[in-house]
């Protein structure tokens, strides 16, 4: 059950403490895109979110990491943004998340991703040995194969909620 729980657990992008993150020696971060950085039917990143990343660019290096197979819609979005991504990265499974880390060559105890689904983000992130934030994610409004993926998280949180590992809302790290 541990790998269904995130290292940190914040409201949003903008409640982490990124120079804690910083401090414990990530200086790779990889982000989901859909519900952590835009609404998963919005297709341009707030002006805060253009200035949060603009910012975290000077001490990070940030990519994307987006299940979404519309290599479109995340390509504009990352140039927006100007950053790297994979689309159709099929998380948790390890592949994207291995061609990032091969192609960058980063020690995984220098890299964290940062996104709004347990069985996605936060499984495929433990999965890889690398540090895991979970963020509640922007709005209900979700594609459909997410909403396959909240039933099972549902259950899980209620799983993790009984053992004591974690609580729906009650953020941390
Ligand atoms: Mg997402």
């Amino acid at each position: 059950m541990k790998k269904y729980v995130p290292k940190m657990y914040k409201s949003s992008i903008f409640d982490i403490d990124y120079d804690k993150i910083y401090d414990i020696g990530i200086r790779c971060i990889i982000f989901d895109l859909d519900n952590t950085i835009v609404a998963a039917k919005e297709s341009i990143p707030t002006k805060k979110v253009l200035y949060l990343i603009k910012k975290l660019k000077k001490k990070f290096d940030i990519y994307i990491l987006s299940n979404n197979s519309s290599k479109k819609r995340v390509s504009n979005v990352c140039k927006m943004l100007e950053i790297s991504f994979i689309s159709f990265a099929m998380k948790p499974f390890s592949f994207g998340f291995k061609r990032l880390l091969k192609k960058y060559k980063y020690d995984i105890s220098q890299v964290c991703i940062i996104g709004d689904q347990i069985m996605t983000d936060v499984l495929g992130g433990n999965n890889m040995g690398i540090f895991t934030v979970l963020v509640e994610p922007i709005n209900s409004n979700e594609l459909k194969v997410t909403s396959v993926n909240r039933f099972f998280e549902r259950k899980k949180i209620v799983k993790l909620e009984k053992l004591g590992m974690f609580k729906k809302g009650e953020f941390y790290g």
